[in-house]
C-alpha cells in the first residue's frame, strides 16, 4: 500500500517523529481556507503516488493568501507522471539549511533491513547512487537484532552530517526505524530530511509503503487501504478471491499454480508476445472459479487471445475440462482460446473437450507451442484491428 505525503506524515508522527502541521484540501477553496487557518507562509504539495513532485511543478512555496489560491490553481489537476492531481497538502512552510536523506526497507538478497543516509538530500537517491555513491551510507540490520543506539551512532558517522545534525538524526533514525518495523511497511523514505537554521532536525516529506497483508493488525490501515490506485481488472479479480496481476500485454492467461502461471507469462515473452496478466487459479480449481477466471480475462479489453495452462497434479485433467467446459456455457468469450492440458488424467480431459474444439478453442500439445499459437492469434487480431 503507497501512502500519499500526507497519510506517510500521519503515520510518522504516530511515531514521535517531528513533521509540520497541515491540512488536506480538495479545492482551492478548501486550500485557502486550510492557508488561512494555518498562517502564511504555507507549501501547497500535490498529493500523488509518485515522486519528482516538485520538478513537475507540484511543489509550490506561498507566501501569501494570494499565492496559495494561485497555485493551488495551478496543481490540482496538474498531470504527473500519469497520475492527475486530486487533492492537495497545504503545510507551515519550514526554513530549511541543509537537505538530507534517510530511508529503511528490505535487503531481500541480504535478508536483512537496508538503512540508508545521505548528506546529498532532496534529490532522487537513485541519482545519488549514481553519480556519487560515496555519499550513501548503509546500514545492514539484521532483523532479530534490530537498531541499536551504538550501531546507529556509528552509522550517522558514516554519513559525515555536520556536527549540530548529529543528535537529532540518530533520534529521528531510531523512530523511523520503530515505525518501520512495528508499522509493518515495505519502505519508509523522508527526502529531504532537514537541518532547520535553528539547528533542529524536521521530516519534509515522506514516502512510505505499507505491508497491505498486515491490515488485520492495523485497523487504522483502513483509511490508506481506501485510497489506493487499483487496477480495475485486479479489484474484479481479488472481490471473487482470485490470485490476479493486471500486466499490459494482449495475452491472457489462466493457470493452476503460481509457479506455473509465473513460466507461462514467461514462455509468452519468449515466442514474443506479452501477457496481459498473471493469473493463478488454483490447485483443485472447480467450475465457478475457472468461469470467473474466465470472465475476468474477458472483460480486459486489451486481451486478444487466452491462454488456459494447466499442469495437474493433484487436480485432476477431467475436473479442470468440464470446468472449461461449463465455464464456456456461462460466459460468452471474445477471444481465441488454446488449452495446454497435461498431468494427471491429461488424457480424460482432453477426450471431454474434443467435441469442443474450434477455431475459438483449440488444444496445443506442449506449453511452448500453446504459448507460440496464442502470441500468433492475438498478434493476427491485433493486426486486423489496426486495418
Ligand atoms: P518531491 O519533489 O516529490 O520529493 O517533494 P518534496 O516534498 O521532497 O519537495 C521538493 C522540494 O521542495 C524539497 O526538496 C524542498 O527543497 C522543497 N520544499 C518542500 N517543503 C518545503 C518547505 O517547507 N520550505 C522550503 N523552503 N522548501 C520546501
Ligand atoms: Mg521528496
Amino acid at each position: 500500500m503507497d501512502l500519499f505525503e500526507y497519510q506517510g506524515k500521519q503515520f510518522f508522527a504516530d511515531y514521535g517523529l517531528p513533521v509540520s502541521p497541515g491540512e488536506i484540501a480538495f479545492t482551492t477553496d478548501e486550500a485557502v481556507a486550510a492557508a488561512e487557518r494555518l498562517g502564511t507562509p504555507v507549501m501547497v504539495k500535490a498529493q500523488v503516488h509518485t515522486g519528482g513532485r516538485g520538478k513537475a511543478g507540484g511543489v509550490k512555496f506561498a507566501a501569501t493568501i494570494d499565492d496559495v489560491r494561485e497555485h493551488a490553481a495551478a496543481i490540482l489537476g496538474l498531470d504527473i507522471k500519469g497520475h492527475v492531481v486530486g487533492r492537495v497538502w497545504i503545510e507551515k512552510a519550514s526554513d530549511i539549511a541543509e537537505e538530507y536523506y534517510a530511508s529503511f526497507t528490505l535487503d531481500r538478497s541480504a535478508k536483512k533491513y537496508l538503512g540508508m543516509l545521505s548528506v546529498e538530500g532532496g534529490v532522487e537517491i537513485e541519482t545519488v547512487a549514481e553519480e556519487n555513491p560515496d555519499a550513501i551510507a548503509k546500514i545492514w540490520i539484521d532483523p532479530v537484532d534490530g537498531l541499536g543506539e551504538s550501531e546507529c551512532r556509528d552509522w550517522v558517522g558514516q554519513a559525515g552530517l555536520p556536527e549540530v545534525a548529529v543528535e537529532g538524526t540518530i533520534g529521528i533514525l531510531l523512530k523511523l526505524y520503530t515505525a518501520y518495523v512495528d508499522g509493518d511497511a515495505d519502505l519508509v523514505e523522508v527526502n529531504p530530511l532537514i537541518l532547520t537554521p535553528e539547528g533542529q532536525m524536521h521530516v519534509l516529506d515522506a514516502k512510505v509503503t505499507l505491508d497491505g497483508n498486515s491490515i488485520f493488525r492495523h485497523q487504522d490501515y483502513a483509511v490508506f487501504d481506501e485510497t489506493q490506485n487499483r487496477d480495475e481488472r485486479e479489484t474484479a479479480a481479488h472481490a471473487i478471491g482470485l490470485q490476479y496481476v493486471g500486466l499490459d500485454g494482449s495475452v491472457g492467461v489462466i493457470a493452476n499454480g503460481a509457479g506455473l502461471a509465473m513460466s507461462t507469462v514467461d514462455v509468452i515473452s519468449q515466442v514474443g508476445g506479452a501477457a496481459a496478466n498473471f493469473l493463478d487459479i488454483g490447485g483443485g480449481a472447480d467450475v465457478d472459479t475457472m468461469a470467473g477466471a474466465l470472465e475476468v480475462i474477458n472483460n480486459d479489453p486489451a486481451v486478444c487471445s487466452i491462454f488456459i495452462n494447466i499442469f495437474g497434479g493433484i487436480t485432476r485433467g477431467e475436473v479442470v475440462a468440464s470446468g472449461i467446459i461449463e465455464a464456456l456455457e456461462r460466459v460468452i468469450i471474445k477471444s481465441p482460446i488454446v488449452i495446454r492440458l497435461d498431468g494427471t488424467n491429461a488424457e480424460e480431459g482432453r477426450r471431454l473437450l474434443e467435441p469442443h474444439f474450434s477455431d475459438s478453442l483449440q488444444m496445443a500439445p506442449t506449453m511452448l507451442e500453446a504459448a507460440e499459437r496464442t502470441v500468433a492469434l492475438a498478434a493476427a487480431r491485433q493486426k486486423g484491428a489496426g486495418q
